[in-house]
């Protein structure tokens, strides 16, 4: 629609040019030399001049030698008669008066070409999202209503528990009045805290739809701008917006953006303005009564850094979490999104969610859209074990990149590299088993080694946490006991060896010397104060990440140069292969282990 307006005018301005160039072009001024009407006169009367053209009080005429001469008549003039008397040839013209349309365009031109662009700048403004002319202040929510919203509660899976605490609240806004008759005082607020990707939004757009009530949604973060004062009329907006359609959903997605707590930094300046935004809301919420039936939903994964006035009652009252799916979720998750594309009969679906502990609803779903791509892709008639197995990896690892161009000698070092993680978790207890091993390029990584619990995991004990050290660092160390050479290929894994001891001492208390206390540093993301330390403590921690890290290290190098011989015949296998599975490796073990071992 926009389009069009825009062509239009520009079109409108083109004609317009063209109709005034073509008119001046017509209009060409031919020159005369100008004669006083006396002279003219006795011109005439000697018969100098044998033929003029009279254009109303003009008199115009023509030298043998093509010069012109124009004369202008006084008005009420004996002329005529006196012309015709000296046998002078009389042409009479019209005045070429330019056309009426061409006339009012010209006296309008101004108004219409101000008119288009004001119609230009208001179009533009509320081309913006969400926004009407001079939108600044307006919350730029999008509004999904009942009608195009068919999210119901059928569509969320696997997170029974938080599916049961929403029902009361689609119950009451299905029925507010016997509600309120009962004097029952209902939530205001509901916060959704979990994980990304474990259907946060998706639950709070199934309590609308499943209600049948409109759906406004905004993000904390489109709140947050850099004047101050925007974010809280933005907040008034909303509320405004959302009474008028009442009953509703107001959805805010990443509340922590404006509800971080307030006494913490968070940097320099849009304090002032978090604050204020972070008070409207406040006082928006509490300036609900119980007949406004409009209830907001919000969703964090921060829900510790929320300033606890958010969480007081008559605002976010009342908080579900929202966990990752365990095993039976997962399936039911799997299955709800598989219901879209064709399904092969060997899909045994329990297999598959056994197969991805930790993914998190989101995962899942684009773990089973990556299926239904390669299916189509590989033209097949229904995605089968094989292609999710393919998706998962994708989803896990990131896409092959088999177009990236690797020297011999980089090859052989991943396959080094990778066999050491490998080697090192399958030697280790307590580790994660070693899912696939590849050293076909994805992502950023050469090559990846992917381990997988065998069940959920949903505490992380000292001896899983140095096993985790001793693998990340097992790539570097057969590096180096190989090729006696080390490359950046580790970088990745030594940051997070680096992160994984930092936490061990400051945050777990797993180290002796420093104890089970927190050393939380200022923390620069949310501007956490922690407790002051001392410099001997910082010194002693330092020491502690390092001892733990050195001695992960020549735990690593201990298991590799003691398996030296199978190290090498892992990485061969890479090699030929370039991807190789646990039963893989178990094969190449057992086949060690009855030739060398006695
Ligand atoms: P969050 O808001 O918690 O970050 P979303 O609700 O945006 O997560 O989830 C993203 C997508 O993942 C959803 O649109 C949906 O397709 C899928 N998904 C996540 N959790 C579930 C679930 N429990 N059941 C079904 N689908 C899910
Ligand atoms: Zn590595």
């Amino acid at each position: 629609m926009r389009q069009f307006y825009k062509n239009l005018s520009i079109w409108l301005i083109i004609a317009l040019v063209a109709l005034f160039a073509f008119n001046a072009l017509k209009q060409q001024p031919e020159v005369f030399h100008q004669v006083p009407y006396n002279v003219f006169l006795k011109k005439a009367e000697t018969g100098f001049l044998p033929e003029v053209t009279l254009t109303d009080n003009v008199v115009t005429w023509a030298t043998p030698d093509g010069s012109k001469y124009r004369s202008v008549l006084p008005p009420d003039h004996q002329l005529i008669r006196k012309l015709i008397s000296s046998n002078v040839t009389l042409n009479v013209e019209k005045v070429d008066q330019p056309p009426w349309y061409l006339v009012s365009i010209l006296n309008w031109l101004p108004f219409v070409l101000l008119f288009f662009i004001w119609l230009l700048f208001i179009r533009k403004k509320s081309d913006q999202p969400g926004g009407k002319a001079m939108a600044f202040g307006k919350s730029r929510a999008k509004l999904v209503d009942p009608e195009h919203s068919k999210v119901t509660l059928d569509d969320v899976a696997g997170i029974e528990e938080a599916k049961e605490e929403v029902r009361e609240i689609v119950a009451f806004l299905r029925n507010p009045d016997t509600f309120t008759q009962a004097g029952a005082r209902i939530p205001s607020g509901v916060l959704l805290y979990g994980e990304p990707g474990t259907g946060k939004t998706l639950l709070a757009k199934a309590i609308a739809g499943e209600a049948g009530v409109p759906f406004f949604s905004i993000s904390g973060s489109n709140f947050v701008e850099m004047y101050v004062g925007i974010g809280a009329s933005r907040v008034r907006d909303l509320f405004r917006e959302g009474k008028k359609k009442a009953p509703c959903i107001l959805f805010i997605d990443e509340i922590d953006a404006v509800g971080r707590h307030r006494s913490s930094g968070g940097g320099a300046g849009g304090n002032d303005e978090r604050e204020q935004t972070l008070n409207q809301l406040l006082v928006e919420m509490d300036g609900f009564e119980a007949n406004d039936h409009v209830i907001v939903v919000a969703a964090t994964n921060r829900q510790d850094i929320l300033d606890p006035a958010l969480l007081r009652p008559g605002r976010f009252d009342r908080q579900v979490m929202v966990p990752l799916p365990d095993v039976g979720g997962r399936e039911k998750i799997l299955q709800v999104h598989a219901q879209r594309t064709m399904v092969a009969e060997d899909v045994h679906w329990q297999t598959i969610a056994k197969g991805t502990p930790g993914f998190s609803g989101a995962q899942l779903a684009n773990m089973i859209n990556e299926a239904a791509l390669l299916m189509t892709r590989r033209q097949a008639p229904a995605i089968d074990m094989e292609i999710l197995e393919a998706a998962k990896d994708k989803v896990l690892m990131g896409a092959e990149r088999r177009s990236l161009i690797i020297t011999d000698r980089e090859k052989k070092v991943t396959a080094y590299h990778e066999a050491g993680h490998a080697l090192v978790a399958w030697m280790l207890p307590g580790a994660d088993p070693v899912h696939k091993v590849t050293i076909i390029p994805r992502g950023r990584a050469l090559g990846v080694t992917m381990q997988l619990p065998d069940e959920e995991r949903n505490s992380q004990d000292r001896t899983y946490l140095t096993s985790t050290l001793c693998t990340l660092l097992g790539g570097r160390v057969a590096e180096e006991i190989v090729f006696n050479e080390i490359t950046t290929g580790a970088g990745n894994d030594i940051e997070r060896v680096s992160d994984i001891a930092r936490k061990m001492v400051c945050e777990w208390g797993m180290s002796e010397v420093a104890g089970p206390l927190t050393f939380r540093g200022a923390d620069p993301l949310n501007g956490q104060p922690g407790p002051i330390i001392s410099e001997d403590t910082a010194v002693m921690i330092d020491r502690e990440v390092k001892n733990l890290v050195q001695s992960a290290y020549s735990r690593a190098r201990s298991i590799l140069l003691e398996h030296r011989d199978l190290l090498d015949t892992i990485s061969t296998a890479l090699l030929e292969q370039e991807t190789i599975s646990r039963q893989d490796i178990l094969t190449l073990v057992e086949q060690h282990s009855g030739t060398h071992h006695d």
